[in-house]
Formats: structure tokens, sequence, C-alpha cells
């Protein structure tokens, strides 16, 4: 192969010393694409592919225009490929070219998705430990997260792999950067890539070195910032990772992160990822997020709001003082329509102001993206006056909050934009019109000679016409004519002798003169002049605006809480909701409580809960599809929204605050990913187990249901044990085996209630009411009854149910003889045996049975149920019908 030399040569090897999976290098006014790149891009992107010919070898080429390069890139980055930039510039032997960026799904700043979109960075202190780099003290995972879009900067401690992913579902990052030992944990890697749309991404080791992070946190927020924020090795090591990859891949972003943020466990409510899939907080168990429950109470009017809005909800707190603070501005806001209507109407004119401050800081901000700084800077004192004027709103937390960024500063920025820019201004920042008249003197002077030239060109028909008498006389001007004087055909020979001819057209002739070329040539060195001058004090003002890249912070996140509470207030005064009271105790007291899901598109039917320290254990029962896991889970959102500071569906409620909300539901998702329901049905009980404690709130669905009856009743019945005396966490226990109601029995906080249900003219319905007690056990030959089941039948089998109660053995029926003598359920074996042969002997296992039925029973009793995936199981059971079918 003859090696590429020339303009593809110098590609290739800019390539190569970068390690992304694209190169688009500035050629001029484009950036270009060679050899494979070309190919791979015009795939992607519908792209025309011409050839390249270089030294006698030819070459694909795609190619887009300097201006249009965004919406590729982020096209590109957007399906997981990592795009280098290298741009052109002069030297004084030509140009030369130089990568000057890496855009990665974590350092696309250009996205359009209004979401947080977090870069991740994971160590695991444990490996640091080990290798002598960190202290032994500091086992643990370390986690960082920056948001380049907004400058959001937090860093996070996890105890294990499993508190890892807690934290990943939580912040939901597009990009994680494993650390060197977390590359080679392949279980974390699985999961994080199952569960999680993200790309991950090895980024060089020596940039987790702790030392190296710490000084690279130190230089970024100030090292007495870092000491107060005393996080482990870990996470210093995390943190300096991110840092380090986000100033690599030249961003150009670090100066709008301004703060860090230590997210602390014991400030916040723990909430695994199971938990907050199976509560359907971001998205329902389908992956919609239509149907779930942020969803359904977003009613924000900025996109910082609902980044916010979705953070609480991922986020609950433990704090009183927080929630209650919160409970106070929804409050005050819920009673409040009209002021409500109108604050929102007034959030609906800010932009999201964070982003347009990474956006100057990145200097790719324009004058209408400043511009738009200006405007929702104003948003605030028109937020502020608001307030003041409604007695309800002032007295409230809000008042302060509107006070807390620095609003002198606010109105500086905000006059000095105002002042500056121009009402209308383009897109382009090199073409001029960006400021207005007034704002520096050498502008002004330009901009005077500018509209001056302008003007005479303006009137340079009349003044022909005038003169020389002649009629249909225009000025204009085009890219190859220049300015032109454009005279009608008739006309067109009456035309004076300075009249330079330049092109005769169907209707008219062109012509030119000596004055109007000279005019022409000082308009474009105005118009040159202009432009740069305009383009000089532009940047300074952009640089203005991106020193305050923290006060625009402040300013955006001052505005995305009251978003946030608004919606909070907006949801609660449409749906009925209400205030909870907030305890510190165990209680918690729902009265006519609501699933706030299933309560917009269902009668919902209100339930009761009451728990507390003497009842802390309740075992819910009731026949299957009504109304169980709804109750749960109704139970568990409440609570949850109560720990957010939001009101709650219900008629009244008092809650004690909540450590942890920790769920098992029954999942449908683990069965269509084929795994064993099983197996991860018992991972997810062994995780409750370890981490709930007596502050917790636990729900478990039919846990145990994966394995045979024996098997499930006996685990469910000794987590039930362990809940109750070791744990000692709230817990609601829906299950189908009825045994577990006697506990009620024996332990002294366990208490049934159950889904009541009602027959009337034979038809039966769920009340979807829970009341006290255990359900009625005989509800199922009920149920057969009522279907008209042969009585013969009915009858045997509440004979049955009452052996079963009894624990005594069932003898099976013969034929007609009424001879009770063929096999025995023997229930302290739970197992078949057969009568005693007539010599005593053991019978011959499934005498009498067809071979059909002797192939079914042998496959059935080789099955290994935890083994085998549930689809097989359900097409294994098909099989088996079929077969005794024939
Ligand atoms: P289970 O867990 O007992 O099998 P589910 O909780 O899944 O039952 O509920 C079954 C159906 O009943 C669901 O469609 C749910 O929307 C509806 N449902 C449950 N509780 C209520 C209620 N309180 N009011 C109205 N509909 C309900
Ligand atoms: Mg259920």
């Amino acid at each position: 192969m003859t090696e590429a030399t020339g303009i593809v040569g110098e590609f290739l090897s800019l390539k190569e010393g970068t390690d992304a999976d694209i190169l688009a290098m500035q050629c001029g006014d484009f950036y270009e694409f060679f050899a494979d790149d070309a190919e791979l891009v015009a795939d992607e992107l519908d792209l025309k592919v011409s050839q390249k010919s270089s030294h006698g070898s030819s070459y694909p080429m795609a190619g887009v225009p300097l201006d249009d390069l965004t919406p590729y890139l982020k096209a590109l980055v957007e399906r997981g490929y990592r795009v280098a930039v290298a741009d052109q510039y002069e030297t004084d032997s030509g140009h030369a070219r130089e990568v000057v960026r890496v855009v990665t799904p974590g350092t696309l700043l250009e996205t359009t998705d209004t979401d947080a979109q977090y870069l991740a960075a994971i160590v695991d202190g444990t490996e640091l430990a080990a290798t002598g780099r960190g202290r032994s003290a500091d086992a643990g995972y370390g986690l960082a997260f920056a948001d380049v879009t907004t400058g959001r900067f937090l860093v996070a401690e996890a105890e294990d792999a499993d508190d890892v992913l807690t934290e990943l579902y939580r912040f939901d990052p597009v990009e994680v950067l494993p650390g060197p030992a977390v590359r080679s944990a392949d279980d974390l890697l699985t999961e994080i890539r199952d569960r999680m749309e993200t790309t991950v991404t090895l980024h060089e080791t020596e940039a987790f070195a702790p030392k190296r992070g710490a000084h690279a946190m130190g230089e970024q927020f100030g090292s007495e910032t870092v000491d107060r924020l005393s996080v482990g090795e870990p996470t210093t090591a995390a943190a300096g990772a991110v840092l380090s990859y986000v100033e690599e891949t030249g961003a150009g972003v670090l100066a709008s992160m301004t703060r860090i943020q230590s997210h602390h466990g014991d400030d916040h409510v723990t909430l695994d990822a199971t938990t907050q899939r199976n509560l359907e907080l971001t998205e329902t168990m389908q992956g919609d997020s239509d149907g779930s429950l942020f969803t359904t109470i977003d009613h924000t009017e900025t996109s910082a709001g609902r980044r916010l809005l979705k953070e609480w909800l991922c986020r609950p707190r433990r704090s009183l003082s927080v929630l209650e603070r919160r409970q106070q501005s929804v409050a005050a806001l819920a009673m409040a329509a009209l002021a409500r209507d109108e604050l929102q109407a007034l959030l609906g004119d800010a932009y999201d102001i964070e982003r347009l401050a990474s956006k100057a800081t990145h200097g790719s901000a324009d004058a209408r993206d400043l511009q738009a700084v200006e405007e929702t800077l104003a948003v605030l004192p028109a937020i502020s006056e608001l307030i003041a004027e409604m007695p309800d709103l002032a007295d409230s937390p809000l008042a302060e909050l509107v006070d807390r960024p620095d609003r002198e500063a606010a109105r500086n920025l905000q006059t000095t934009l105002a002042e500056s820019l121009a009402d209308d201004p383009p897109s382009t920042v090199t073409q001029g019109e960006l400021l207005q008249k007034g704002y520096d003197e050498e502008l002004d002077e330009v901009i005077e000679r500018h509209e001056t030239v302008n003007a005479w060109l303006d009137s340079l028909a009349e003044r022909e016409k005038r003169q020389y008498s002649l009629s249909h006389v225009t000025v204009d001007r085009n890219r190859t004519d220049g300015y032109y004087i454009q005279v009608g055909k008739s006309a067109a020979d009456g035309v004076p002798d300075h009249y330079e001819h330049i092109k005769t057209l169907k209707n008219s002739k062109r012509f030119t003169t000596d004055e109007l070329e000279a005019k022409e040539r000082e308009l474009l060195r105005l118009e040159e002049q202009r432009g740069e001058l305009e383009h000089e004090l532009f940047a300074e003002l952009r640089d203005e605006v991106a020193d305050r890249a923290e006060l625009l912070q402040d300013v955006g996140r001052t505005l995305a809480t009251i978003d946030a509470v608004a919606s909070l207030a907006t949801h609660a005064a449409e749906n009925r909701w209400v205030q909870p009271t907030l305890t510190r105790g165990d209680r918690l007291d729902i009265e006519q409580g609501r699933h706030p899901v299933v309560e917009q598109t269902t009668e919902f039917v209100p339930n009761d809960v009451r728990m507390d320290d003497d009842r802390a254990f309740l075992v819910v029962t009731g026949p299957n599809m009504s109304g169980k896991s709804t109750y749960m889970r109704q139970v568990a959102c409440i609570v949850l929204l109560a720990q957010i500071g939001s009101f709650v569906p219900a008629k009244e409620a008092e809650i004690g605050l909540v450590d942890g909300i920790f769920t098992r539901v029954g999942a449908l998702d683990e069965l269509a990913q084929g795994r064993s329901t099983f197996m991860v049905e018992m991972n997810e009980l062994s995780n409750i187990l370890h981490t709930a404690t007596d502050d917790s709130l636990v729900i478990l669905d039919e846990v145990g249901r994966g394995t045979a009856t024996y098997d499930g009743i006996s685990i469910a019945w000794a987590a039930t044990e362990y809940l109750h005396n070791e744990v000692q966490a709230a817990t609601l226990f829906a299950t189908h085996y009825h045994e577990l109601t006697g506990l009620a029995e024996r332990l002294p906080r366990v208490a049934n209630v159950h889904v009541a249900a009602d027959e009337r003219d034979g038809e039966v319905t769920f009340l979807r009411t829970i009341r006290d007690g255990p359900t009625d056990r005989s509800y199922g030959i009920h149920v057969a009854d009522l279907a008209g089941v042969p009585d013969p039948v009915v009858d045997r089998a509440r004979d049955v149910l009452d052996r079963l109660r009894e624990e005594k053995a069932i003898e099976a029926r013969g034929g007609n003889t009424n001879e009770p003598v063929q096999t025995v359920f023997d229930l302290s074996s739970g197992q078949f045996r057969g009568p005693a042969n007539a010599d005593g002997g053991e019978p011959e296992p499934n005498a009498g049975l067809d071979s059909e039925t002797k192939t079914v029973l042998e496959e059935l009793e080789s099955i290994d149920v935890n083994t085998t995936a549930p689809v097989e199981l359900i097409a294994k059971v098909q099989e088996w019908q079929d077969q005794l079918e024939e």
C-alpha cells in the first residue's frame, strides 16, 4: 500500500494521534472526512461520498460546511461515536491543523436533550489500597458526576457495587469512565451496560491517581472547599479523572464548573436501582416515560425546572427542615392559583441559563444566547415583585429563595447586556449588527460611516432618476456583479456617458460608475471593519458573562427551584392532594390514600394505611388482581412524595420519615430478559435483608413465588421473622401463601390486612378496599361454586380444604366404589405417597397411568425450576398439556 501524502496523509496521521472513532478535519470552509471515516459518516448520515485523488491514489471523501458541523457532530455522538475535530489555523508557512476537541456523549455541549447529561467516573477503593496508592481506610467506591452542559459537579461515595449501581441509576449518566480496577469488574460493567443506556469509555489510568485528583480538585474548586468536603481517596480519584477527561477532550468548560457538591448518603433516602424501577419513578417497566411517576407530576415550565424535579424524585431527602421548607412553598403556591399562573407565565420567559453559562465559558454562545441570558436575568426581579405583592407568598420561604442569588450583580449584568446587544442580532458573530449604538465610541464611528454609505446607496436610485430623468432605475447588489444601477430597457439608451455597462438582461441593462465602485469599496471595508470590531467587543462581552458563570448558575438554580415547587403545587391543587404531616417517628397513617399514577386513569378506590411500632409488618392477602400490588406501591409512592416535599394523594397523612425504601415487586421484565426470576428475586431479597434498617420501608410482593411451594413458604416465613425480629423495618408483604397469615398470631408486630371482595347476583367484585384481618381462605372455592362447578366437586373441595387446615393427610377417592384408598397426599412431607400394596411392598411408581402421562410426570420431576428460564418453563408446560390432551 502506498503511504498517503498530502491532505489525506495529514488526515490519517492526525487520526492516528487521537483515540476517536471519527475525525472531522477543517479544510478551508469545510470539515472533511476521508477514507473509512468518510464512508462511515456517509452511511450514518446520508452524506454524499466523492473521491479525492492524492498522489496517484484515490480516497473516499465527504464534507460539511463549517457552520453546519454541529448537527452532524450531535448525530454522530448520539449514535455512540467519539468524534475528533481538527481546526485549521494560519502559520507563517501556510496553514496547519490540530485536533482541538474530542466530542463524546459526556462532553457534547451541543446537545438539545434537556435532561442532565452526566459524565461519571467510578473508582474502586479496595484496588487503590491494595496497590498501595491509597489508604486502606478508603475501601469502598468513589464516584464523581459532571454535567458539562450546566457545570454541575457532584461527588458521592458508595459502599459496594450495588450502591454504585444505585447512584448510577439515579444520575443516569450518558458516559461512564470506569477506574482501573472497575474495568475488570465484569459483573459491575455488565450491569451498567445492561441496565443503562450509557457509553463506557476507558480513560488513561494515570488520570485516576488520587494525588493527581486532589491537585486537580484543589485547582478547580479551591483547596479550602475540597478540605471541607473531606471525601475519601477513591472519590478524589474519581473527581480527578472526570476533570482530566473534560480538559483533555477540549470541551473548554472547566471554568463553568464553579462548585462541587457532595452527595452524602445520610441526608438522602436509600432508593436502590430496583426500587427506582419498580416504583416506575422516571420510566415504566416497559421503559416508557409516559405513565411514570415523574411524567405524571411534572408541570414544570423550564428544562432546568424539569431536571431539578427529576433529581428530587430520584433523591428523596431525610431532613425534616429541608422538607418542611419545600412544603411551605408548595402550600403557599397551591393556594394562590392566580399568582401561580402568573408565576408560571413569567418562568415561561426564562431560558436554560445554566446551559447558556456553559456555552459562554466554552466560547460558543452567540448574541442571541446572551440576549437569552439578559431576558432570563429579567425574570428574577419580576418574580420577586410578584411574590412580594402576595402576602401568602411573601411569608413563605419563596421570598427568601428569590433573594439568594446576588441580585445586584444580576441586575448589573442584565443592564450591561441590555445596553450592549442589538435588538434582533443575527446568529453569526462575525458579520456585525450584534451591538447597539452608544456601547463603544470607536464602533459608533464605524457604524455611523457604514450607515452614511448605506444611506447614500439607498437614495442613489432616486437621485439618478431625478438628475438624468431616467425611469425604471433600481440599485441593488449581488454576488457576481457587486453593486449596480439597473435601468429598464426603454430608458437604457438615455443613460449618461459615465455609466459603464456591465450586463444586459431581458428587460433591463446593468451599469456601474466610478463613484459607485468607490462607495462599494468603502462599504466592504466598513463592513469588514465593523464585523471585526463587533466580534472583538462581543467576545469581551461574552467573557464578561462567562466570568459570571457562578452567578448565572445561582439564578438558574433559583428559577429551577421555583419552577419545581410551582409544579408540585399545580399537581397538588389539580388533584386534591394534601400536605402530609412529617415526623421523626415511626407512625405511618394515611387516610384514604390513592396511587398517584393509577388515580389519573382509573376511578380509584382510596385506602387507609396504619402502621406504627406495634403494627410494623402487614401481611397483605387477597385474590389475584384484587389490588394488593397497587396498594403497596401506593404506600411507597406516598412516602416517597412526602420526602421530596410534595403533597400526597390522600385525605390526610402523617408520615414518619424513612431512611430508605426497598421494594421487591413482581418483575415481569426480568422474565422477558430470560434471566432466572428466582435467582434475581433472592438476590434482591438478600440485599434488602442486609441494608434495610428499623427506619426503612420495605415492600415485598409475592416473594418466594419463583420456587416450589414448600420452598417458597419457608423462605417467605423466615424472611418475615428476620425482618420482624432483627431488621424491624416497616414492611408490607403481599403473599398468596395463606400460611403466612398465621404469623400474626406468633409475632407481636405482624398484622393481617386483606383486599375485600363482594359477591352479588353471582358476580364477584373486588372492592379494592383494604380491611383488617386475613382474606377468606375458601374464597377460591366460593368462586368455583359461583361459576357453576358441579356440587360434588365444590363439596369435596371444602372437605379437602378443611383437612389441609388441620394439616391432615388426604386420601384420594377411588372410582365407583367409594373406597378411599389410592393415593395419599401427606402434608407433613408435602408429597404423595401410594397406599400399601397387598404384599406390603412399595407400589410401583405411577402404576395405572398411561405412558403419555408417565412421560410427562417424569419430565416434570426432572426439571430444575431454579436453573430453567421462565419462558422455557412456559413452553414446557404448554408441551405437556398438548401431550396429555392426545
Ligand atoms: P394484585 O396485586 O392483587 O394481583 P393489582 O394491584 O395488580 O392486583 O391490581 C389489579 C388491577 O386493579 C390493576 O389494574 C389496578 O389498576 C386495579 N386497582 C388496584 N387497586 C385499585 C384501587 N384501589 N382502585 C381502583 N383500581 C385498582
Ligand atoms: Mg400483584
